[in-house]
């Protein structure tokens, strides 16, 4: 790879979704386009992946897919990412309006409904689940998920519904034990206020904690333990075994009450499980070490909702069945109950989408196209053979390839035309290789493949950094230097596990709706009353193909000559593992003999459980299967598509319990300049889909270049650890001694910071009898910096609290003058900050902050757009100001000028409490962690602020050692009661920084 004058050389292995999503990233912005030369190394002839399809132009140019595909409609990243590149293609003129799936909206389209095959006795009944379309669209809007409170509450309020259902089934209302007093889950679901029953939960967590705590030092424990566990039996209410032996009877007959059972069941399983386990203060990675079935039972779901048809498909979305042993299941419980709740509640527009031609044409063709077109070079034909580290184990300093096929001109073109859609061919376009007649017949995307030769890449001549994005599967082989010599890598290796899978696609002369599918679903679920039935898609049907979807949308997009098939059927699922791994072409030959044996079986005996039709008078009519070379009898199977995924990179990953914590994060390698992109990283999603991987490639693309990609969803909840000052103690609250570590207040800001230097003599008038101004450096004598502080504060509460609805969030202007000290230095030593006046827009955090805090809070009307925030108080306006980004966002470190604005900010706030006492506590804007921006600021200050009137013009951070900033960030406040501590500990800063130090001696 040469270098463009002074750009860095990335390396992207691969061509997958993160592989892909990275390069994306990184060439995404003229910035970013001048800082990166990106080359893509991919095995073979086209990009994909496990995302990968082909066209086959010896057969009607139909989709071969590596399996069955859909969106889920809560792919944010995904579909923001793939919204844009659709954009781009326009805008480049790389695809015209009037072509074929121009837009992205034309080229996804929504799927709101699906089916559980449930077996009951000897039926497979089809279980109609619909869900309603909603007006958003994904990839759009409100960049802030739900947080597992909020999820939770809409998971409590569906299941009011399900129960509901349940108790009209059942003619009466659903109790829990007898002798439990508060035992009906009507209490839980309905009679309580939501958020106090489940902020009790979290606060009988918190009760018992405490009470452990104090059990250990020798103090009474008891009545707190008593109340807690009150609180903690009155949320364990269950629909008990007991109840279940009453409806057990009927279950089979009555389709309504089975469902509405299953689903009240697993629902208040979750529910309960989500509060006694904190899932709903410290995330859902919590619960992942735990299988989620065991999860479930262990929180009172019973076997036969665990077992049953709805929550075995729950695996199936996911090939959860490690080893592809469909009697084992594995699944973190974290990741399938956010996967869950997530894909049920923050879908936008559609639960699902599906794509209108091959993956491959509709995500990894404009993919290409606007890649190349931004610079990107890609090498095709480049397989990845092994990664070799440093003398001293730190970068990869020789990546092995070998090199499978050379093309005619500079670079392999890889995409053909298929009705004016540019496609990827199912196999390599010959013509366009040296020498391409001889590679017919040879599988180039399988690492055992002999054919090419070998070469290597350096550090510092051909690549600067690498993105790795192969997948999981392979990386033992290819990476055995590096879990050598990093422990994490192989831990990682061992313990993050993969599955295999197979695919069959049929062509039929007929379609489902004929076959008496319809019929089948009208006698399951008679609410669907002859509805339309869409085109199904169907789960937890019959192994080894538990997974149906009518794809008859794709037919236009074929080109087959006449007589042409009338419908197309995807069917999908897990694959057991062969007696041996597949190492080479023989194991592969006999997978797929094996796989297409299976597939011709299961065609012949459970497909027809689900298309009647398929059997006539005189047995199974295998002239419904399309041939065009119209064979007898089930000859014509030969016509039809499998595909067993047996490489080590095609293998399917799994999210099993406990190997959470030994995925690596993208910027996580361990070495200088290794990035990671794919499903198999610790991306925030965790599980194999094509959200995780976009994520991952997003977070690769952020950690490489530290440009502030932002990575919806990244975190269930806030991380309220605040870094203690080296040498000192702390002032945060996590330096608290307990119970105050504990207990403190905490939340999310956006917002601007600017520093006003006022006339001394006007900034000392607005201090109280008994504060003084300190001496400053920060601003020119005669004046004295004034901090004022424009927010949008977002998720405040206490720490034992789970995050509050978005709806209690508000802004907040605050006036700060730092630098001040009490007169009388017997009253305390330290340098604090007095906060003449606040104002909010929310009555209760007045009150707060006015009670606990001693803090002159006020009610203003407050209006903030992404540029301006204007505040009024009554008539009187007290501020409004304008800013204008001015430079890049960043981490604090990456602004040396933010110096003079951390010393301001690290000054603990002196107040007056309701009785008149100082009162002390400290502000943790938790800078180490937050994103910050330069900008300019335009500040008008009117009369009623207190602060000298008139307009204010100040620079950016960019500029000047005080200059305007915003700042994301999450930070801690220090309880109330903890005031002495931080007294004290601000006199030692104090008397710290007073003391002479040794440092450079002058001549
Ligand atoms: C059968 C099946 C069905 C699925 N269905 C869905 C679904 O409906 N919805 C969903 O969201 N997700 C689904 N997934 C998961 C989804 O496909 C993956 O999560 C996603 O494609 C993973 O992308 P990736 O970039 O992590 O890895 P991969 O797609 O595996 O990409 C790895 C890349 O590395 C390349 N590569 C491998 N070895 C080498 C080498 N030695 N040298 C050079 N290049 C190499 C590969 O060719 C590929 O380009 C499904 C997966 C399977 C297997």
């Amino acid at each position: 790879m040469v270098r463009a004058a002074g750009k860095r050389r990335v390396a992207v292995l691969g061509g997958g979704v993160g592989a892909i999503t990275a390069a994306y990233a990184l060439t995404d912005s003229t910035a970013a386009r001048e800082r990166y030369n990106v080359t893509v190394y991919q095995m073979g002839w086209r990009l994909g992946g496990k995302g990968a399809s082909g066209r086959n132009a010896g057969a009607g140019q139909r989709i071969e897919e590596h399996g069955l595909h859909v969106w889920a409609g809560f792919y944010e990243n995904a579909f923001r990412v793939m919204r844009d590149c659709y954009e781009e293609l326009a805008t480049r003129g790389l695809r015209k309006p009037e072509a074929p799936l121009a837009r992205w909206d034309q080229a996804f389209k929504p799927l709101n409904r699906f089916y559980i095959s449930e077996n009951v006795g000897d039926d497979w009944r089809p279980w109609l689940i619909d869900f309603a379309a909603t007006e958003e669209l994904p990839g759009e809007g409100d960049p802030l998920l739900p947080t597992p409170l909020e999820l939770l509450g809409l998971t409590v309020e569906w299941l009011r519904g399900q129960l509901e259902i349940l108790e009209d089934r059942l003619g009466h209302p659903v109790h829990g034990h007898d002798d439990d007093e508060d035992g009906p889950i009507r209490d839980l679901l309905g009679d309580a206020a939501l958020i106090s029953v489940l902020q009790a939960g979290s606060f009988a967590r918190f009760a018992l904690n405490v009470a452990g705590e104090l059990a250990r030092r020798g103090q009474p424990a008891g009545p707190l333990r008593t109340v807690a566990a009150r609180l903690l039996r009155r949320l364990a209410s269950e629909l008990s075994e007991q109840v279940f032996e009453q409806i057990r009877p009927r279950l089979e007959a009555e389709d309504d009450l089975r469902r509405a059972y299953i689903m009240v069941n697993l629902g208040t399983a979750a529910v309960r499980g989500m509060i006694a386990d904190d899932v709903i203060r410290d995330g859902f990675d919590v619960i992942d070490h735990v299988e989620c079935s065991a999860w479930l039972r262990l929180h009172g779901a019973s076997s036969y909702a665990v077992d049953s048809p709805l929550f075995r498909g729950c695996y199936d979305y996911v090939f959860g069945f490690p080893a592809g042993d469909f009697n084992r299941r594995g699944m973190g419980a974290g990741t399938a109950i956010r996967g869950l709740l997530r894909m049920a509640w923050t879908y936008k527009g559609a639960l699902f989408y599906k794509m209108q031609a091959g993956m491959g044409d509709v995500v990894f063709a404009p993919f290409y196209q606007v890649l190349k077109d931004r610079g990107v070079r890609f090498e095709f034909f480049q397989r990845v053979t092994d990664l070799h580290l440093s003398a001293d184990k730190k970068r990869i300093e020789r990546i092995g390839l070998c090199r499978q096929a050379v093309p005619k001109g500079d670079e392999y073109d890889p995409l053909v035309d298929v009705n004016g859609l540019p496609c990827w061919p199912s196999e390599p376009v010959y013509e366009r290789l040296v020498d391409g007649e001889a590679l017919r017949g040879l599988d180039l995307e399988a690492p055992w493949e002999p054919v090419g030769t070998l070469h290597e890449l350096r550090d510092g001549a051909d690549f600067d950094e690498v993105v790795l994005g192969i997948s999981i599967g392979s990386l033992p082989e290819l990476t055995m230097e590096l879990a050598a010599a990093s422990p994490p890598w192989q831990r990682m290796l061992d313990k993050v596990q993969t599955v295999q899978t197979h695919a069959l696609q049929l062509w039929l002369t007929q379609s489902p709706a004929d076959l008496g599918w319809p019929a089948q679903v009208v006698r399951y679920n008679p609410q669907a009353n002859g509805g339309p039935y869409g085109e199904p898609v169907v789960t937890s049907f019959d192994e080894p193909f538990d997974t149906w979807a009518d794809m008859a949308h794709l037919l236009p997009h074929e080109a087959w000559p006449e007589p042409a098939p009338r419908s197309i059927a995807y069917f999908c699922s897990p694959r057991p593992d062969e007696a041996a791994p597949v190492r080479d072409g023989t194991a592969a030959a006999a997978a797929l003999g094996s796989g297409r044996a299976a597939a011709k079986a299961w065609v012949e005996n459970e497909l027809p459980r689900l298309w009647p039709g398929l059997r006539g008078p005189n047995g199974f009519r295998w002239d419904l299967l399309h041939d065009p070379q119209n064979r007898s009898g089930a000859e014509r199977m030969a016509a039809q598509y499998v595909r067993v995924n047996v490489a080590p990179s095609e293998r399917y990953v799994l999210s099993v319990e406990g190997s959470l914590a030994h995925r690596l994060q993208a910027g996580q390698s361990g070495f200088a300049n290794l990035y990671l992109a794919g499903d198999w990283t610790r991306n925030g999603i965790n599980a194999g889909c094509v959200e995780a991987a976009v994520m991952s490639g997003l977070q690769a693309a952020r950690a490489l270049s530290k440009l502030p990609f932002e990575v919806v969803g990244e975190g269930d909840v806030l991380e309220n650890t605040a870094p203690r000052p080296p040498g000192l103690d702390g002032l945060a609250a996590s330096a608290a001694p307990f119970p105050f570590s504990a207990a403190y207040a905490m939340g999310q800001l956006d917002g601007w910071f600017t520093f006003l230097p006022l006339p001394e003599a006007a900034v000392a008038s607005l201090l109280p009898r008994g504060l003084r101004l300190a001496r400053q450096h920060l601003t020119p004598r005669g004046t004295h910096p004034v901090t004022v502080l424009f927010a949008k504060q977002m998720g405040v509460r206490p720490s034992f609290l789970p995050q509050p609805p978005k709806m209690l969030d508000y802004h907040e202007l605050i006036v700060a003058i730092g630098f001040v000290e009490h007169a009388d230095r017997s009253k305390g030593g330290g340098v604090f900050c007095w906060l003449p006046c606040l104002y909010l827009d929310r009555l209760i955090h007045i009150l707060t902050g006015r009670v606990f805090y001693g803090l002159p809070k006020h009610r203003a009307a407050i209006t903030r757009t992404d540029e301006r925030f204007k505040a009024v108080l009554g008539t009187s306006m007290l501020v409004d100001a304008t800013f204008d980004a001015d430079g890049q966002v960043g981490s604090a470190a990456d602004f040396p000028t933010l110096r003079g604005a951390r010393e301001l900010l690290a000054q603990p706030m002196a107040a007056k409490s309701l009785l008149g006492q100082w009162q002390y506590s400290f502000f943790d804007f938790g800078l180490e962690r937050a994103t910050v921006q330069p900008c300019r600021a335009e500040v008008t200050v009117g009369a009623g602020l207190g602060l000298p009137a008139g307009r204010y013009a100040q620079p950016s951070l960019a500029r000047h050692k005080l200059g305007t900033f915003r700042l994301w960030t999450e930070w801690t406040l220090t309880n109330p009661l903890d005031s002495a501590r931080i007294a004290s500990t601000a006199a030692a800063h104090a008397s710290f920084d007073a003391k002479p130090r040794p440092g450079p001696r002058h001549m």
